[in-house]
């Protein structure tokens, strides 16, 4: 089954968005789009062109003459598993984004309103016969008329003993209180940026998965496809 669905995906950091829309794609067979990705591919860009000096100022008028003039080439793929690779100027860059180089700097280059609406002009192009896309401002700004729109939440506790997890599962060392105070950060962030902060829209449906497996979510979600749309996941 391929429905030409947009399902929206917003919500805190590390509430495994990702996880959870992935899935949704593999299941569905529709194209997932991770706009998180798409503002790392700016960012890698910025950087290879020399657009970030070393103490992070950022060279805005290259950058934003590069986006306009669409010297910024940007594609995706999808992987069988449900994923999705990205290239930039033709190369698999999937990898690289996923750096600290780029991690550290994605949050300025996110808070730049011409990167937003470069990216959210790509979201559409690339999205408007149907996905599953995650972010912090997919149902609020980017696609405000989504079919379905879900704002994931959980406890910031369970949340970030989860990323202890995940991290000493990688054989890295990871401080609980230390990553709590990042959790808790971000959110602070995410949500008083100027430009298309991260807010529940008012028509999306609430997942907190502090007590869910991935399995316990895919059940909720297929009772609501079933329940809207008279089909559930396969
Ligand atoms: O989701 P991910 O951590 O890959 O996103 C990288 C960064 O991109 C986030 O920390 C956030 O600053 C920014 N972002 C955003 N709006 C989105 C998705 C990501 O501002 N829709």
């Amino acid at each position: 089954m391929n429905p030409r669905l947009v399902i929206a995906i917003d919500g805190h950091s590390s509430t495994g968005k990702g996880t959870f829309a992935v899935e949704i794609a593999r299941r569905l067979g529709i194209l997932y789009l991770d706009s998180g990705a798409l503002y790392r591919t700016v960012t890698l860009y910025a950087l290879q062109h020399g657009q970030i000096e070393w103490n992070g100022t950022i060279q805005e008028r290259q950058l934003q003459e590069d986006l306009l003039l669409g010297r910024v080439e940007i594609a995706v793929r999808p992987k069988s598993d449900g994923s999705m690779l990205v290239f930039l100027d033709g190369h698999d860059v999937s990898a690289r984004i996923r750096e600290l180089e780029v991690a550290r700097n994605v949050s300025a280059i996110a808070t730049l309103p011409f990167v937003r609406n470069f990216v959210d002009g790509q979201l559409h192009r690339l999205g408007k016969e149907g996905c599953v896309m995650d972010g912090r401002d997919i149902g609020t700004a980017v696609f405000p008329d989504a079919d379905l729109k879900i704002f994931m939440t959980a406890d910031a506790s369970i949340r970030a003993a989860r990323r202890v997890k995940q991290m000493e599962e990688a054989g890295k060392h990871a401080d609980f209180e230390e990553i709590l105070k990042n959790v808790q950060e971000r959110d602070y962030i995410d949500s008083h940026r100027a430009m298309n902060p991260l807010r529940q829209a008012e028509d999306a449906l609430v997942l907190d998965n502090s007590h869910m497996t991935v399995e316990d979510q895919m059940v909720w979600l297929d009772g609501i496809l079933r329940e809207r749309f008279g089909f559930g996941l396969s």
